[in-house]
């Protein structure tokens, strides 16, 4: 069907919403693709809505090519399995709770990573049944203390996810490099600007974890960009090149018992922050040196009671600041579990000396260590932190200075492991006849967001600016005079569409060519077709909304042209 703007559901406004700061934000709003309802929450118009299934489309066919089995589950989740492992208390104040009329808990779900492992529990039994990847593009919900920027960043949003599960790590790793390929393709298609940079998996747990970023300055996140090489990564989390260690001089490193060094529980109690917070953002000097540790990031902490309880140490606090001025100072860790990959990350940069040093691992608590040397005594396709990375430092890949950049993030990528398959026990009988623990992966692609993430790197001056692959339409008509334009524009657009060509035709009586134009560019379909001045020789304008060339046509030239 043709989409006529007479009949159109669609007001196209000339000022900025009041509120508004982010470029997609305006102009998603005043050229009608979304309204807003309450803070962070969209009605989705039907240009909007013709985007956002474009976006979903690209998805759900490169999820089905990986051979994800595309499902739905309920945003509406009982509370229990999100207190089961803890999330509920993680995300705190950005689930959205509620009760149901005997009293019982919900949340209204902001990921569904224990729903879908349940399901699974409950669906499968046997290694036969596995890998599987399934997925869902559904509306999730997260209270998100600044709900600004639009549709960038939502209180509902659609997000696509999808989760992968396997009996064996190699399984998890060749789901993992399916969806990143796939991700690649569907960023491709959707033709984003983006970059892949290594993440810290934050309050999902796990280990491998990658973020897909579309360089803005609206964005939130801020990462590290080579502007001479393809070098990305996370300021949370950049990828070092680590050689072997300088020296060999170092003395093996040695197990040692150290009951006094606290675990991050009993950590996290004295400081009043919930254990399983990820720590970040401090440092600590140990004996005149500093030795990375961190606090729980977003919280407000007591420095003294840290010092406090990581007593019978002599610590003293510093600041990033100081850090980042030496970072040479550092000589390794000291500090509760779960701060181990931090702390490796230190130990990763090639500036820290390599020497001993302290490391609670995290996966081995109660084990303690001297003497670990990065390199050596364990292998690092690591991380350094924001604060180790300057302006101008040298690129690990090709020396050129780096520079700091601001980014969305369109998608994440996760290797869980086994944090939600031990929570709910998720066992599969294997070859032999015993149960083996099943591994997973999640995987998210903001669907929404995307869509003003794209506006936000493509649009102009005048307006939006759509890749034809997501583009409402694939061409705009513009009747631009009297009956006669109009007739003749009718007429085009339906031999436009019957040549496969999707057609939104201002086809608007009353409203002058010049406001047209001015909607045309504002709406941003990528072909602008302008049925004028010589409509009666057959001769139309086609203009590319991007670039701005015209070019005049027949209207047999034009269909050839855009079928
Ligand atoms: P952010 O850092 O922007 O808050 P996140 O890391 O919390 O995002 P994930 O939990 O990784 O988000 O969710 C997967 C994807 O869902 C994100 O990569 C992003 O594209 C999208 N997303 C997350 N939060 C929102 C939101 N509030 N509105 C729209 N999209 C979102
Ligand atoms: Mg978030
Ligand atoms: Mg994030
Ligand atoms: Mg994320």
């Amino acid at each position: 069907m043709v989409l006529r703007m007479s009949r159109l559901l669609l007001k196209t406004l000339r000022d900025d919403p009041a509120d508004a700061e982010t470029a997609s934000h305006k102009l998603l709003v005043r050229a009608g693709y979304v309204r807003r309802s309450s803070a962070g929450v969209w009605t989705w118009l039907p240009l909007g809505k013709r985007v956002l299934e474009n976006v979903s489309r690209v998805v759900r066919e490169e999820m089905d090519a990986i051979g994800g089995q595309e499902v739905l589950l309920p945003a509406l989740l009982p509370r229990e399995p999100y207190d089961a492992t803890g999330r509920a208390d993680e995300y705190g104040d950005l689930l959205f709770t509620l009760k149901d009329r005997k009293g019982t808990d919900y949340v209204l779900g902001p990921t569904h990573e224990e729903i879908f492992t349940q399901l699974v529990k409950d669906q499968v039994s046997s290694y036969k049944d596995l890998p599987v990847i399934l997925y869902q593009i559904q509306t999730k919900y997260r209270d998100e203390a600044r709900p600004r920027s639009g549709v960038l960043r939502g209180r509902e949003f659609q997000m696509k996810d999808s989760y992968s599960f396997d009996t064996t790590d190699e399984g998890l790793a060749e789901a993992y490099r399916l969806h990143r390929e796939a991700y690649v393709r569907i960023f491709e298609r959707l033709g984003f600007d983006y970059r892949v940079v290594s993440a810290v998996s934050g309050a999902m747990g796990g280990s491998q974890s990658e973020e897909f970023l579309a360089p803005a300055a609206a964005g939130e996140d801020t990462f590290v960009d080579c502007p001479a090489c393809d070098y990305a990564a996370n300021t949370e989390a950049v990828t070092a090149v680590v050689g072997e260690p300088e020296s060999t001089e170092h003395p093996p490193a040695e197990e040692i018992d150290t009951p006094d060094t606290p675990t991050i529980e009993a950590l996290a109690e004295h400081l009043g922050v919930p254990a399983s917070a990820t720590l970040k953002n401090l440092l600590v000097k140990v004996d005149g040196e500093i030795v990375a540790v961190g606090v729980p990031g977003d919280r407000e902490v007591d420095m003294g009671k840290l010092a406090e309880a990581l007593a019978p140490a002599e610590v003293e606090m510093v600041t990033a600041e100081d850090f980042a001025d030496r970072p040479d100072l550092v000589r390794g860790y000291v500090g509760p579990q779960g701060m181990a990959g931090k702390a490796f990350r230190y130990l990763a940069d090639p500036r820290v000396a390599a020497g001993t040093a302290w490391i609670t691992g995290a996966n081995k608590a109660d084990t303690h260590a001297r003497n670990v040397v990065c390199g050596r005594d364990f292998r690092v396709d690591e991380y350094l932190d924001v604060a180790t990375v300057l302006p101008g430092d040298p690129c690990p890949k090709c020396g050129a200075g780096l520079q700091i950049d601001r980014a969305i993030e369109i998608g994440h990528i996760f290797q869980l492991g086994r944090k939600y398959t031990d929570a709910f026990e998720l066992d599969v009988l294997g070859q032999n006849g015993k149960p083996v623990r099943v591994t997973m992966g999640s995987y998210g692609i903001g669907v929404s967001r995307a869509v003003a993430a794209l506006a936000e790197q493509t649009h102009d001056d005048s307006g939006l600016c759509w890749p034809r692959e997501i583009a409402p339409a694939d061409v705009h008509v513009v009747a631009a005079g009297k009956a006669a334009q109009t007739e003749f524009a009718l007429e085009l657009s339906e031999k436009l569409q019957a040549a496969g060509v999707r057609v939104l035709v201002d086809d608007r009586a009353g409203v002058s060519p010049g406001v047209k134009f001015t909607d045309a560019e504002l709406i941003g379909v990528p072909n602008i077709l302008v049925a004028g001045r010589r409509v009666g020789e057959g001769v139309v304008e086609l203009k590319d909304r991007c670039t701005g060339e015209r070019e005049e046509l027949t209207a047999e030239e034009a269909i050839a042209r855009l079928a």
